[in-house]
């Protein structure tokens, strides 16, 4: 009878923190949307070689009532288990053309993608309706997705992709390397950028079998006519590493740290590094 009891005072608790939690939070979601607690950071990515803002990524956070700043780590895959991902997505995507739209200078602006969002098939009119609203051009909107959205891929994923692309719209595998067969999704599709994965960033320059890898997606990226970005840039050493093995693009807290629209619109007034 202890045993039951103590059974049953751990699955209260467990209740509480995991599951009524999580309740909660979906419940919560769904009027953060609407009373504006949902807002975007941005990263930037900058030229290995120049140290420019060549673009800037939009990271959603939730500014709730009484946690503080969620990052979407605690929130996303929550919205994921309902339909709010695609009011959640269709949200940042219109409000990162927006903010993108102040800034001084024309720079492309990456919106992160969950495959939940090519599910029900509205995402693409969604799309359309954005750049329409906004008036953004194509061109300078990238969507970033990992290569999970070829795992739980259905039917529709790579055409709707493709007509993504066609609208002149890029697309981007984020955090490449992690997913189970990296290499076949490159075969499958064509993408206009890969992420290496901030893991393998972390492991440089101390390990040359890290190194030899991410030379070779490098390289390969290259062969392809496919731009490469090194996420996680921690170190001055990890920067000198990936300068001195042509890695053009970075990205990571030694070069920025997500801030606000008007940080990157600031950063666009930087004086830039001329180099020999
Ligand atoms: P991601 O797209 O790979 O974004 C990079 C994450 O790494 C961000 O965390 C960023 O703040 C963090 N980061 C950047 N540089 C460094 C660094 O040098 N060191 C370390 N340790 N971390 C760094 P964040 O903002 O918590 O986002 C986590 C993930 O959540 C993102 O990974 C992305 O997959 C997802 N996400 C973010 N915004 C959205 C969104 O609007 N929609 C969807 N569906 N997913 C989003
Ligand atoms: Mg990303
Ligand atoms: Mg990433
Ligand atoms: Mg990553």
């Amino acid at each position: 009878a202890k045993e039951r009891k103590n059974v049953c005072v751990m699955f209260n608790e467990w209740m509480e923190t995991e599951y009524l939690g999580r309740m909660r939070l979906s419940l919560e979601l769904s009027t953060a949307l609407d009373s504006h607690q949902i807002f975007l950071q941005y990263q930037p990515v900058r030229d290995t070689i120049t140290g420019a803002v060549v673009s800037a990524e939009a990271l959603v956070r939730w500014q709730h009532p009484t946690r503080g700043v969620l990052s979407p780590g605690q929130f996303i895959a929550i919205a994921e288990t309902n339909d709010l991902i695609e009011e959640l997505g269709a949200f940042v995507l219109y409000a990162a053309c927006l903010e993108a739209m102040t800034w001084r200078e024309p720079i492309p602006v990456a919106v992160n993608l969950s495959p939940r969002q090519l599910h029900s098939g509205r995402f693409v009119p969604v799309l359309r309706a954005c750049i329409r609203d906004t008036g953004i051009q194509p061109e300078r909107l990238i969507l970033e997705v990992t290569e999970t959205v070829f795992l739980a891929a259905s039917a529709g994923t790579v055409s709707q992709l493709d007509a993504i692309r066609r609208m002149g719209v890029r697309i981007v595998l984020d955090d490449f390397g992690t997913g189970y067969s990296s290499l076949t999704y490159l075969r499958g599709f064509d993408v206009d950028g890969i992420k290496i994965d901030a893991s393998f960033i972390r492991d440089l320059p101390q390990s040359r079998k890290v190194g030899a890898i991410v030379r070779t997606i490098a390289r390969l990226a290259s062969d392809m006519n496919v731009y490469v970005v090194a996420e996680g840039v921690e170190s001055n050493e990890q920067l000198e590493w990936l300068r001195d093995n042509d890695i053009p693009f970075i990205q990571g807290f030694m070069l920025g740290r997500p801030g606000s629209a008007a940080q990157i619109d600031a950063m666009l007034s930087e004086p830039v590094k001329r180099h020999a």
